[in-house]
């Protein structure tokens, strides 16, 4: 598995390469042969993070480029997302969302998962999430080292966050944020509203007794066997 170094944020479109999650080649993409290993960056605004491909392949922030940088095709990876893109279609068959997803390691499946948010009548039961749940209980760990994430569409800014916690190596997504919502779907919205300042945001959010909140910090800090993640 060949892996391509991408810079997130606002990359111009230009210097971006077009393709499909699939890793085919789309009219107007550059040669495989040309792809960066990385952008240059003067492309990219001061303080702008860096996702290096060991950690994430795929889009965060990229709401000014119009196509995602691609990995080179492997057939592992095509057929995991085929398989995660049959979850979530089996998924809307039994009256759930249309989202599935797979955790793989070296290739081979680990765990899947399918959104039951309806189904469980559970907010967080994206099929990122219900992955992840089964993966870990699996593996009886709390962090999935070396393990890639096929999700049939770009996770929400929840399942992306559970991702990092997870520790995953790498995410591969089909569908876009921008495909979620053109069928409804917030993942766009609630993307744009963590760019927001927080008093400025949709969810009326206050702070409140912080020094007293401290105190279960303190307790961490001062517990020299406690278990880190
Ligand atoms: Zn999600």
């Amino acid at each position: 598995m060949s892996v391509v170094e991408w810079r997130g944020v606002n990359v111009p479109e230009s210097r971006t390469i077009r393709g499909g999650a699939d890793g085919r080649r789309v009219p107007g993409a550059e040669p495989a042969t040309a792809r960066p290993r990385s952008l240059p960056q003067e492309s990219l605004p001061p303080n702008t993070p860096v996702a290096s491909a060991p950690l994430l392949t795929a889009c965060l922030h990229a709401r000014r480029a119009t196509a995602i940088l691609v990995t080179v095709p492997d057939p592992n990876d095509q057929h995991l997302m085929r398989r995660a893109i049959e979850l979530a279609r089996a998924s809307v068959r039994a009256g759930g969302g249309p989202f599935g997803c797979v955790i793989a390691r070296d290739g081979r499946t680990i765990a899947e998962g399918h959104n039951r948010v309806t189904l469980a009548n559970d907010p967080t039961a994206h099929a990122e999430i219900v992955a992840i749940r089964a993966a870990c209980a699996k593996l009886g760990t709390f962090q999935l080292d070396r393990c890639t994430v096929y999700a049939s569409c770009e996770p929400c800014p929840m399942c992306l966050g559970a991702i990092y916690w997870a520790r995953a190596q790498r995410l591969v997504f089909a569908c876009t944020r921008t495909d979620a919502a053109s069928i409804g779907f917030d993942d766009d919205r609630i993307y744009r509203e963590l760019e927001r300042a927080t008093a400025a945001r949709e969810l009326q959010t206050e702070t409140l007794l912080r020094d007293e909140g401290l105190e279960a910090f303190r307790d961490w800090s001062s517990t020299p066997d406690r278990r880190e993640y």
